[in-house]
């Protein structure tokens, strides 16, 4: 659990021309309970008040020429400014030339006290406002969707996980996938026998060691099947090693 942040209040902000985009968030789930609690701060800054001319318009064609529009930077620039309340507030653009987000990343951005994310419509955002302000460019995955604003869901609601009091009970967060480098365990609940699949016997069998023990070897199992790349970077344990070579052995066994 030492990776979890032990301040009580991380303040999200959000620059957006969809404000309502964002409202569900805080309606529903593990986050909106949290932002009620007021674990976490949550605001969204329509990037369209920072426009001066009749028609709020905030993009505009590319220099270049080409297809598509571009976030001008006057608006953003305000925007940025004006969201955060410290020169450290850290920036993050959403958008997919960004590193691709991963669970070290929510760690390290739990660690910040105030966020601004940007999200991005069209093209993109004027590259100025890049050079400038922002801290992290963050991607949610090598494909491209249409605004920054489902992305920016995804990254704020897996940092909020991370800050302490979010969810319920912090071991649920560091027993999930990816805090060590490793794939979840498999889980099951009632009935014990669902379409002639039986509960793997282990699991009834009241032995915390021994399930302990068949979860670990789960995570390893599921990793090596599923994403063996994620354990040539996870740090194991000498009982994870040993647990490797023996499922290795196995499985060599079987092929
Ligand atoms: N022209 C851009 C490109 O090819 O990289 C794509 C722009 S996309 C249509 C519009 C906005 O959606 C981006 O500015 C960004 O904020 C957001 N976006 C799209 N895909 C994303 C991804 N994989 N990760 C994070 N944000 C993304």
């Amino acid at each position: 659990m030492e990776n979890i942040e032990k301040k009580p209040i991380v303040k999200f902000k959000v620059i957006t021309i969809f404000p309502d985009f964002f409202k569900p968030m805080l309606e529903y789930g593990v986050f909106s309970r949290a932002y009620k609690k007021g674990l976490i701060s949550f605001e969204t800054i329509d990037l369209r008040d920072f426009t001066n001319d009749n028609y709020k318009s905030v993009d505009d064609e590319p220099y270049g020429g080409g297809s598509g529009m571009v976030f001008k930077p006057v608006p953003l620039g305000k925007a940025i400014k004006k969201a955060k309340s410290k020169k450290e507030t850290k920036v993050v653009y959403l958008t997919p030339s960004g590193r691709v987000f991963n669970s070290d990343i929510a760690k390290e951005l739990a660690k910040e006290e105030e966020l601004v994310f940007i999200c991005g419509r069209y093209e993109g955002i004027d590259q100025r406002i890049v050079d400038l302000y922002v801290d992290y460019e963050v991607s949610i995955g090598d494909y491209v969707i249409s605004g920054g604003e489902p992305a920016a869901m995804v990254v704020i609601d897996a940092i909020a996980r991370h800050v302490e009091g979010v969810v319920k009970e912090m071991e649920s967060v560091v027993k999930d996938s990816f805090y060590d480098g490793l794939l979840d365990y498999p889980h099951y609940t009632r009935p014990e026998t669902y379409n002639g699949r039986k509960v793997p016997e282990v699991l009834l069998s009241g032995d915390h060691k021994r399930i302990e023990l068949w979860r670990e070897k789960m995570k390893l199992v599921e990793t090596l099947t599923k994403r063996p790349d994620l354990l040539e970077k996870a740090k194991l344990t000498q009982t994870q090693k040993k647990l490797l070579t023996e499922i290795k052995e196995q499985l060599r066994k079987l092929t």
